[in-house]
């Protein structure tokens, strides 16, 4: 597999968010998405074999693991990547661009979905049969860079159902957007969402890049 880069850091998104946790990710992805913060990892990584990576892996902490990219399901090895880390007895997300079919992914691991808005540009990308592919312990994740995305997930939350599934999330796009400006669009609609701030990027400086 190709990896752009393995390290230790605080877990920034999902509800996870505040744990240690170790990173790995991937080289590669399938979609363009105009806010996109890890463009350093479309084509930049080292070939390394599933045994060299889990050897880096066990020099951390065995607590908790996230797979990310790029996206992670672009490379074919990552589901036998997952069941090796679960075996070694970690919790293992899996952050995915909601592109591509997650029910390749071992059923322990917590699926991160993002369902893309039309701000991003990626919106006609999503494969919707991931929807009925979600189960409880996964989630699902909008970023939104206005108001015309905000409507585009409530949209969405109301057709699929949901609240029912999984954890739902609301991400401001990082620059685009304040983020009291989603809280009160939230606080309005009363939906049961959670705000999501990427925590990381209020930890490190831009050159520390522990994210
Ligand atoms: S799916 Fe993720 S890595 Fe790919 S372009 Fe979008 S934000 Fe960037």
């Amino acid at each position: 597999m190709i990896v752009n880069e393995i390290f230790r850091s605080i877990q920034g998104e999902s509800t996870y968010a505040g744990l240690p946790c170790t990173f790995i990710r991937l080289t590669g992805c399938n979609l363009r998405c105009s806010w996109c913060d890890t463009t350093f990892a479309y084509h930049t990584g080292r070939e390394m074999r599933e045994e060299q990576v889990l050897g880096i892996i066990k020099e951390y902490p065995l607590d908790l693991i996230e797979i990310t990219g790029g996206e992670p399901l672009f490379q074919h090895h990552t589901p036998a990547l997952c069941a090796k880390l679960l075996n070694l007895g970690a919790c293992v997300l899996l952050e995915t661009n909601g592109s591509l079919d997650i029910s390749v992914i071992p059923q322990q691991v917590i699926r991160i979905v993002d369902i893309k808005c039309p701000g991003s540009g990626e919106a006609d990308a999503m494969d919707w049969a991931n929807i009925g592919r979600l189960r409880r312990q996964d989630e699902v994740k909008f970023v939104i860079t206005n108001r015309t995305d905000f409507d585009y997930a409530v949209d969405v939350i109301e057709k699929y159902d949901l609240l029912i599934k999984c954890a739902v999330l609301l991400a401001p796009a990082y620059g685009r957007i304040h983020s009291h400006e989603i809280a009160e669009w939230i606080l309005t609609s009363a939906l049961p969402v959670r705000l999501q701030l990427q925590l990381h990027k209020f930890i490190w400086s831009p050159d520390q890049r522990r994210v």
